[in-house]
């Protein structure tokens, strides 16, 4: 349809084609009233609060279908009360809207009379499929998704924002086999057959970083090799 469109043959008017929407437009308090008054649509009412955050505020797209299944009444059901809440001036309601609308911009052709500019048509379908392999890379980038965005839109050397997910985990330190050995080591020994504040073992240690300490703490813990007691002292177990 939309190549069809492009190349001027038909016009597509989607905006027929609208979910129904709804929206209170009365004072809690009347609401409260009518409830009151007609506790069989009770639940329709708080459903529609409970589903759609925002319906006090502007027209939201609902779903009767959604609402029939939530409430477990049959799609009729949901429709006659929300047109009973719109009658009531309780809510402002729309139902779907079902068919798009076509225009034929032209007389009508056989359809082998019509022609499809073959270049516009392949041109737009590997547009298409760069858009989706571009999309593919950003999953996938290894390095700053804003750099990998920012690259796409043409920039030439975007640095690293340093907030995304693959920034932060760049960011955190490798901690090698070695590193791990060497660590596990000094710990145990600064801890051996004494209990010492857990903040204190940092200080052993100048050369690495924090959360590579960190990693092998949790570790020992883990593998009850160590334990951390509540004034945050730090003992080996065994
Ligand atoms: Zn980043």
């Amino acid at each position: 349809m939309q190549v069809l469109g492009q190349e001027d043959l038909l016009s597509l008017n989607e905006q027929v084609f609208k979910p129904a929407t709804a929206y209170f437009i009365c004072e809690r308090e009347s609401l409260r009233s009518f409830e009151k008054d007609h506790p069989e649509l009770e639940p329709l009412i708080k459903i529609l609060l409970r589903t759609y955050s925002g319906i006090y505020d502007q027209p939201v797209s609902i779903h009767e279908r959604l609402l029939g299944s939530l409430l477990k009444w049959p799609l009729e059901q949901i429709m006659k009360g929300l047109n009973q809440l719109h009658r009531h001036q309780l809510i402002e309601y729309a139902p779907q809207k079902q068919e798009p609308e076509i225009y034929f911009n032209q007389p009508r052709r056989k359809a082998t009379d019509v022609q499809i500019d073959q270049n516009a048509y392949r041109f737009r379908k590997e547009q298409f499929i760069k858009r989706v392999k571009a999309m593919l890379g950003y999953l996938s980038v290894n390095g700053c998704r804003s750099t990998f965005i920012a690259r796409y839109f043409g920039e030439a050397s975007p640095s690293d924002c340093g907030i995304c997910d693959q920034c932060l985990r760049n960011k955190q330190p490798k901690l090698s086999a070695e590193d791990f050995r060497n660590i596990y080591k000094t710990v145990k020994e600064r801890t051996h057959q004494q209990s010492i504040p857990a903040v204190s073992l940092f200080d052993h240690f100048t050369d690495i970083h924090a959360d590579q300490l960190r990693k092998v703490i949790d570790f020992m813990q883990a593998e009850n090799k160590l334990r951390v007691d509540l004034e945050g002292f730090v003992r080996v177990e065994g």
